[in-house]
């Protein structure tokens, strides 16, 4: 069997090993099954989520759970919207309880050092909530030393690299960051293959109203789907954003258990 850090790749007493013999941290990514423009795949986010914590585990002795790959709906502000073909949504309480169930299996079966690595922006408030329900649950249940650690790695950019990266640009904000530079550089650094910048279009940003609608009205968004362009993005780019943020997840991690 090959040497992972990927619960998937292990056996089922290497596992076991793992967590008893090592008190490895356990990461659980979840991500989205989401259009991100033409020429980036519909796993952008869960795959970018896995990779993060794949690297931070290597980093910091850890295991990464199997990934949650669903997430919460898109939102039209901030991720293009649930009309797009593939967007496929989990409502938010079935995420809250899809994630509260693994964090507390993963703790059944001995884990107490978790963390939760989010990879899609509007799933924030639904992880909190499953990581907050699943430590009451487990207080409940008497077991008091489980502790996890929830976070967005890319909510935190040093300004440095903000501005080697958009430079002379404006820096759109996360929520805008939907197939633009920011996540297009990244997955041309860890997942070349599955990027196509010839199908960046040429079009006008999307500008909201400070409100939303229900049902959505696809028209607020541009045709490809994506918020900001991705135009201009390079491998080197993704290398800087991708390093420093796994090096922020290694380094919370760390700070927060061991
Ligand atoms: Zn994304």
């Amino acid at each position: 069997m090959i040497a992972s850090v990927m619960m998937s790749d292990l056996s089922w007493d290497e596992y076991q090993r793992r967590i008893a013999d090592e008190d490895a941290i356990v990461l659980l990514p979840v991500g989205a099954v989401e259009q991100h423009g033409y020429h980036l795949p519909l796993g952008t986010d869960w795959m970018m989520a896995t990779y993060m914590a794949r690297r931070a585990a290597e980093n910091v002795g850890g295991v990464v759970a199997a990934p949650i790959t669903y997430g919460y709906r898109s939102q039209i502000r901030t991720g293009g919207g649930p009309h797009r073909g593939g967007t496929t949504n989990l409502d938010g309480l079935t995420l809250i309880n899809l994630v509260k169930d693994v964090l507390k299996e993963l703790v059944r079966h001995g884990a107490r050092k978790l963390a939760v690595i989010d990879g899609h922006f509007e799933n924030r408030f639904y992880l909190d909530e499953a990581c907050f329900l699943a430590v009451r649950e487990l207080e409940y249940a008497g077991i008091t030393d489980a502790k996890i650690l929830k976070m967005i790695y890319a909510e935190d950019i040093k300004p440095e690299t903000l501005e080697t990266i958009y430079a002379g640009k404006t820096y759109p904000g996360l929520d805008l960051e939907h197939g633009g530079i920011l996540e297009t550089a990244m997955m041309l650094y860890c997942h070349p293959d599955h990027v196509d910048m010839s199908k960046i279009p040429d079009e006008d940003l999307p500008k909201f109203p400070p409100y939303d609608l229900f049902p959505v009205d696809p028209d607020w968004v541009p045709a490809s789907g994506g918020l900001s362009s991705g135009k201009g993005s390079t491998v080197e780019m993704g290398r800087l954003l991708v390093e420093e943020f796994v090096d922020l997840v290694s380094t919370s991690l760390s700070k927060e258990f061991r």
